[in-house]
């Protein structure tokens, strides 16, 4: 894979988001995978794919922990979009039980976020260059610096963020235009949404992802951490 890029950082960073999805289809051709956590991002991304028709392969990262919603906002973009699922194996929650003890996220969140989200993702990479996920640099202070495009060599592969620069409002206003379906749990308070022990509802006076992980100095699950440079 190469680690050089068709475009400067600079000129990556002036795309508007279907402009960038179009730019890595073309960049990175069947090595290109967009991974879904069925949060607002991901009705998005998906809708915005579909609309381009960009054949790019979907990876769930499915902790076995959503929410039921969660899992019936996926039936239902699914259905809509005709989308075909790459879904990581990851081990049950009882085998994880018999390893590593009783209800690890209370426990070592870390762990078992790495258990759950690091490892699987890092196996499901494996055969691609380039990763779009959803993250926007102002959902928390541990993504503000985010850029577009960005080298991920713990991965191996370019992350590809084509929402780093919307915010909230306008990830809503897309769906609201384009009749997107979404996760309800954003209509009760959870403007972040993960696994069910690990996310509660925010007030609006809170960021964004103070719901995840609430009551530690966690912020990330993991997969978003890491060693990135710039292109
Ligand atoms: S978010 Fe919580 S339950 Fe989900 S993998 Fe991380 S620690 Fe485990």
């Amino acid at each position: 894979m190469s680690t050089q890029l068709s475009r400067t950082d600079a000129e990556i960073e002036a795309l508007p988001a279907e402009d960038l999805l179009v730019w890595a289809a073309e960049e990175f051709g069947d090595k290109l995978c967009l991974s879904c956590s069925w949060q607002k991002q991901s009705s998005v991304l998906v809708h915005m794919a579909s609309e381009l028709e960009l054949d790019v392969d979907v990876v769930e990262l499915d902790t076995h922990l959503f929410f039921k919603e969660t899992y019936e906002t996926r039936e239902r973009l699914v259905a809509r979009y005709g989308l075909s699922l790459i879904q990581p194996e990851i081990i049950t929650i009882a085998e994880q039980h018999r390893r590593e003890g009783p209800n690890l996220w209370e426990s070592n969140p870390d762990r078992c976020c790495h258990i759950r989200k690091v490892e699987p993702l890092i196996e499901t990479l494996h055969p691609y260059d380039a990763w779009v996920s959803g993250i926007r640099r102002d959902q928390s202070p541990s993504r503000a610096n985010a850029r577009k495009v960005e080298r991920s060599e713990r991965y191996g592969v370019w992350k590809i963020q084509p929402l780093a620069d919307w915010s909230e409002a306008d990830v809503w206003a897309y769906i609201m235009a384009n009749d997107i379906p979404y996760n309800p749990l954003h209509d009760d308070g959870y403007r972040s949404i993960g696994c069910m022990p690990c996310t509660r509802p925010t007030r609006p006076d809170e960021e964004e992802r103070a719901g995840r992980w609430a009551g530690s100095d966690k912020l990330e699950c993991g997969i978003h951490l890491g060693e990135e440079r710039n292109a």
